[in-house]
């Protein structure tokens, strides 16, 4: 399937969740068996060095980030809204383009020496995406890099991303 085929599968929901807001709806290319697969495999094809394991940002990076790791052997890192995981957690909290959250992460989720891919359904600010980083790196392990498969570039993730280190591929702009 090529990346323009892959591309019209993303629905665009005008003033969701508030007016004036283009939400790229990745629901619909989830939904179409042909590009699911392709979309997985293709992003998988851009990860160069196998990391130890994906961590998949709540929730549509838990979809984006199993595929890649089973596509590419990793183990599964879950990244959650705070106060949703049941064990010892680190907490960062990060703006987003509408509002506040928190993320937390199972303190013993990675060690020392991992290395740990980021994976979400969409890139925007780069805030969600940072703070996923910065629980990864608090508990001594590498960020190997962050996968998405939609970029919005004007809004400055991609470039706020590779500021900090952070090897940063999507799909589609
Ligand atoms: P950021 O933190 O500004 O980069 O926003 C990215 C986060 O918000 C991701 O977890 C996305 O799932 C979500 N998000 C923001 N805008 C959209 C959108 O247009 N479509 C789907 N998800 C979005």
């Amino acid at each position: 399937m090529s990346p323009d085929q892959i591309r019209a599968l993303v629905r665009t929901i005008p003033d969701h969740p508030r007016p004036g807001i283009m939400f790229r709806d990745v629901t619909t290319l989830l939904l179409d068996p042909a590009g699911l697969a392709a979309a997985i495999d293709q992003l998988a094809e851009t990860v160069t060095h196998k990391p130890d394991l994906v961590a998949g940002i709540d929730a549509r990076g838990f979809v984006v980030g199993t595929g890649l790791a089973l596509r590419l052997g990793c183990g599964l890192l879950l990244v959650r809204k705070d106060g949703k995981l049941p064990g010892e957690t680190i907490a960062e909290d990060y703006a987003l383009e509408y509002g506040t959250d928190r993320l937390a992460m199972h303190v013993d989720a990675c060690a020392p020496g991992q290395k740990v891919l980021i994976a979400d359904d969409l890139l925007a600010t780069g805030g969600t995406a940072l703070a996923a980083a910065r629980l990864v790196r608090r508990a001594g392990a590498e960020v190997a890099g962050a996968r998405f498969l939609v970029d919005l570039p004007d809004l400055g993730g991609s470039a706020a991303l590779r500021a900090e280190g952070i090897d940063t591929a999507s799909l589609m702009e």
